[in-house]
């Protein structure tokens, strides 16, 4: 499963104000005069809450899809200081959401991420869902047992698994400039859409992409792994230069 569309995510986690918008529209004219490649990819960038309403209004007709970095798991409106809910982001225009990102399952466990993904299902938003094993579950060769549970704790069997895009971010890799070398991801790759295909019984090959320390180097050799749909990419999504290097690169 190599020829389905790739996906370049951009994560700017806490990073943007209004002005950053000129990142944005630089990509979106990356992609535009890209006409070798731009068929074959899809880009999507999630700026923080703050940005969202003003991204997505700028963004609605144009290449660059606009994502929610998380949600509130609690639907509609309520009293939740400082939260969003997954219909207030819908109601933005907003199409996308990530669920599950380590930096948020600090404070987050599986329990609250089933019931945010469950909302955003609720309300039609698609959802990047990131999961991954730690330093600690890695070095005890725990890493299947840790995905699986965060894969079926999360999800339900009659879910429509077309509507997420199941993001594998090894914590180890993410923020630290350490990725796994290609035969290790291709491993893991492999064995994730396997156990997903055959728990959800899927007559399709569901959506993987892979995230942590992505540079323009590291998606080149990691684009030899066929079965990758793409990318999360974190610190690299802030710069227009770095992120555009890496869809270059790819394709180069
Ligand atoms: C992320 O935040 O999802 C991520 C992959 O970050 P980085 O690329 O900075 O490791």
């Amino acid at each position: 499963m190599a020829n389905g569309v790739k996906y370049f995510i951009g994560n700017w986690k806490m990073f943007g104000i209004p002005s950053s918008n000129k990142i944005l529209y630089r990509i979106e004219r990356f992609f535009v005069n890209d006409k070798k490649h731009n068929k074959k990819y899809k880009i999507i960038i999630a700026p923080p809450f703050t940005l969202l309403y003003d991204f997505s209004k700028r963004f609605k007709n144009k290449k660059i899809q606009i994502s929610s970095q998380n949600c509130y798991e609690k639907d509609n409106y309520g009293a939740f200081t400082g939260n969003v809910s997954p219909f207030m982001i819908k109601k933005l225009g907003i199409r996308y959401v990530i669920i599950g990102h380590s930096e948020n399952r600090i404070i987050e466990n599986n329990k609250i991420i089933q019931e945010k993904i469950k909302l955003a299902l609720k309300n039609k938003l698609k959802i990047i869902f990131c999961i991954g094993e730690n330093k600690k579950q890695k070095k005890q060769k725990k890493t299947f047992i840790v995905l699986k549970k965060q894969i079926l704790s999360g999800l339900s069997k009659n879910y429509n698994l077309k509507n997420i895009i199941f993001a594998y971010e090894p914590v180890w890799s993410i923020g630290t400039g350490l990725t796994p070398s290609v035969k290790l991801l291709k491993k893991n790759v492999v064995f994730l859409k396997k156990f997903i295909k055959q728990k959800f019984r899927l007559n399709y090959n569901p959506k993987l992409i892979y995230g942590g320390s992505v540079d323009k180097k590291n998606a080149k050799d990691f684009e030899t792994i066929k079965e990758l749909d793409g990318f999360l990419i974190g610190g690299a999504s802030k710069s227009s230069k770095n992120f555009i290097d890496i869809i270059k690169n790819f394709y180069k």
